[in-house]
């Protein structure tokens, strides 16, 4: 029986106003090469100075990871030759970096949880990009500089489930908090994913292979289980010594399947050294009260929503599991509506609509609007099943609720007078079955509702029918 272990790597870019060392602005979508300045250029004399924002996103990340914050931290230097590194080396943090001993909890499907240990986060300066044009390659430094912060985990997943729930969840988590876009398209949360196997109840650690650069949740799933299957073959082929080494794969998602990039011989001597042109990085005690301040995070809003809506604790995993999400339903009960509604017409019928590009976040029925739909619902102006309709509608035509419920003549009927005439009338036309009914035979009394119903065209309030038959037929 063999155990699967993963370690994690997270470079995640900060949502910083400009870069790390420079005041050159992080934003993108820039013609190439003009967010650039001598200090990320690395043109000799220019010297970098530590930007403010980056250990305040820092200190955000270490207090919700519950880890222990190096109030002093130290810049190194890595040193490697690439064309997107003007300087020849990346700034980062080696030996003491400002984020150590952190936790994140990951919750299974049948409520059980377990913690993983994070190693540490550490500051970095992101590099360029290289754009490879046909025969040419061009080098971009618009993005050289840009903060980065390395989260690396303690080799304590389990399984590629486990692997990427704790990176769904830390996700979620620089969502909450804001520190990064963490959009893995775009290359703002980047995922290395250090894989090994061993015989269930070794304590030792074997091998590893880190696969780099997978860009979703699915691919990483994938190229995990493609590389753990590798290696358990060689283990049972007699070949695991010669064919599983330490060494950087690629995944490939056309072949389906993992690929060397390069090994151990090639693996480049990064003679770290303190960087000499940075101060150390301090965080004095007034900016930790400040930095420390953070917004509810995933696991506490799971909890309030339990104890403040009595929901179960797998419903609220869901409606808390993105920021998007937990606001989008924070905004519904503010219509005073009740939370299992607002948790069904987002999570069932809203999310159930939603398809291609259109997200939570661009839906064109915002919270307030779905809101307002369900306390439609929940005051008797239409039914459950004319919401939906009006949710159709909606998702297709701007209009507010109440007039597209009047668009669409679904409003229910509570007018006491004109479901009064109703019944009045159905009574008339069913003599022989109110005298049944009235000799005992209760089971009538839904026929009379359904008549009711049918002759309104189902946009009678039912209760409100219920209410004027049991008048009328006495009871
Ligand atoms: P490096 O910085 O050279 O990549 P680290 O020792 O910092 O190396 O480890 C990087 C990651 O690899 C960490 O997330 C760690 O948990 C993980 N890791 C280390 N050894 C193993 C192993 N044998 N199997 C799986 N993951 C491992
Ligand atoms: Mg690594
Ligand atoms: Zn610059």
């Amino acid at each position: 029986m063999f155990e699967v272990v993963i370690g994690l790597e997270v470079h995640v870019q900060l949502n910083t106003k400009t870069k790390l060392f420079c005041s050159c602005p992080t934003s993108f979508n820039h013609k190439q090469n003009t967010n650039t300045c001598p200090t990320c250029l690395a043109l000799p004399g220019a010297l970098p100075v530590l930007n403010k924002e980056v250990l305040h996103k820092s200190v955000m990340l270490g207090k919700a990871i519950d880890a222990k914050i190096n109030q002093t931290s130290y810049f190194d230097r890595k040193s490697y030759f690439y064309p997107d590194s003007p300087s020849a080396y990346q700034i980062t943090q080696l030996y003491t970096p400002i984020v150590e001993h952190g936790k994140l909890r990951i919750d299974f499907e049948d409520a059980t949880h377990k913690t993983i240990r994070i190693n540490r986060a550490h500051i970095e300066a992101d590099a360029g990009k290289n754009i490879h044009d046909g025969d040419i390659s061009k080098v971009d430094l618009n993005r050289a500089g840009t903060p980065l912060l390395e989260i690396v985990s303690e080799p304590d997943m389990r399984s590629a489930e486990e692997a990427i729930l704790y990176l769904k969840k830390l996700h979620s988590i620089i969502r909450y908090i804001d520190i990064g876009d963490a959009n893995m398209q775009e290359g703002s949360f980047r995922v290395d994913v250090n894989v090994s196997i061993r015989p269930k109840g070794d304590e030792k650690l074997y091998t590893r292979v880190e696969i780099k650069n997978i860009n979703s949740f699915r691919f990483i799933q994938k190229a995990i289980e493609l590389e753990v299957a590798r290696q358990r073959e060689a283990w049972e082929d007699g070949v695991y010594g010669k064919e599983i080494v330490q060494e950087t794969r690629l995944f490939d998602q056309t072949k389906q399947e993992t690929r060397s990039m390069r090994g151990k011989e090639e693996a480049a001597d990064y003679r770290y050294f303190p960087e000499p042109d940075l101060l150390k990085a301090v965080v004095t005690d007034e900016m930790m009260r400040e930095f420390s301040v953070i917004p509810e995070l995933p696991d506490e809003k799971m909890t309030r929503f339990v104890k403040d809506y009595g929901m179960s604790e797998y419903n609220a995993i869901v409606v808390t599991s993105s920021v998007e999400m937990a606001h989008f339903f924070e905004d519904m009960m503010k219509e005073g509506i009740s939370a299992k509604n607002a948790l069904t017409w987002l999570t069932v019928e809203l999310q159930g609509r939603l398809k291609g590009d259109v997200n939570i976040t661009n839906s064109p029925v915002n919270a307030k609007k779905l809101g307002f739909l369900v306390k439609r619902i929940e005051d008797g102006t239409i039914s459950g099943k004319a919401a939906k309709e009006v949710l159709d509608y909606l998702m297709n035509n701007s209009a507010d609720i109440d007039s597209a419920i009047e668009t669409l003549g679904l409003k229910q009927v509570s007018d006491t007078g004109a479901l009064e005439a109703i019944c009045d009338a159905i009574i008339a036309a069913n003599g022989d079955k109110v005298t049944e009914y009235k000799s005992g035979k209760d089971k009538l009394f839904g026929f009379f509702v359904g008549q009711v119903m049918k002759e309104s065209k189902g946009s009678a309030n039912p209760q409100t029918v219920n209410d004027i038959l049991k008048t009328k037929l006495g009871q």
